[in-house]
């Protein structure tokens, strides 16, 4: 069985922990467009460096160049057998791009906005090593499958210091969420019948319970 799995939901859903997890145990690789882009850009391929040049500008990536290097990356050895991509395509635009596979899966973790809202909002990152807790009484850290009940100022085990993101305030959240509502719900009504949806609240092993239930 080939697993090319679509991992979908809103901001906070803890879609980035539960990719690492089904890549553990479906040993396939989990991919982010955000990381995907880094790596091309410190790889300094062609690509990697016209991207270099546009986000310096401020510019964003053109959703054709970003699948092409998707599809680049589809076609190394470790992916033969499958993989998991977290939170991609985002939109109908993004969704056209990406034509050149067809994904077997895509799974959905719900959860309601106030639960986003709450989680993200106590969440903060840790400047050095950019992992993420959350502030004590949310629980968030835990969906994250970081560390939770501590404080902007402390310090993350790596001897960094936690802090909050600015895209992590009330304001930037809400506008992050509808953005989901309004152009990724579309995505997923395109792929249809191999839609899965999975209740997000919990913890991460019995979110990672459902998702396996689901495959
Ligand atoms: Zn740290």
């Amino acid at each position: 069985m080939i697993y090319k799995i679509l991992l979908m939901g809103p901001q906070g859903c803890g879609k980035g922990t539960q990719a690492e997890i089904l890549s553990q145990s479906l040993h396939i690789p989990a991919l982010s467009m955000g990381q995907l882009l880094r790596d091309e850009i410190a790889a300094g391929t062609d690509l990697g460096k016209k991207f270099d040049v546009i986000l310096k500008r401020g510019d964003l990536v053109s959703d054709q160049d970003a699948a092409m290097m998707l599809k680049r990356r589809l076609e190394k050895s470790d992916a033969k057998r499958g993989y998991i991509i977290d939170g991609y395509p985002r939109n109908l635009s993004q969704w056209k791009a990406f034509d050149f596979d067809t994904p077997t899966h895509v799974i959905v973790i719900d959860v309601p906005r106030e639960e986003s809202l709450k989680r993200l909002g106590g969440r903060l990152t840790c400047r050095a090593c950019n992992k993420v807790g959350s502030t004590s009484g949310l629980k968030a850290g835990s969906a994250f499958g970081g560390k939770d009940g501590i404080r902007a100022g402390d310090l993350c085990p790596c001897g960094g210091q936690w802090y909050q993101r600015d895209d992590d305030t009330p304001e930037a959240i809400t506008r992050r969420l509808e953005i989901y509502e309004n152009d990724t719900q579309p995505v997923i009504e395109k792929y249809g019948g191999i839609v899965k949806r999975v209740d997000g609240i919990g913890s991460v092993a019995e979110v990672a319970d459902r998702i396996k239930k689901v495959l």
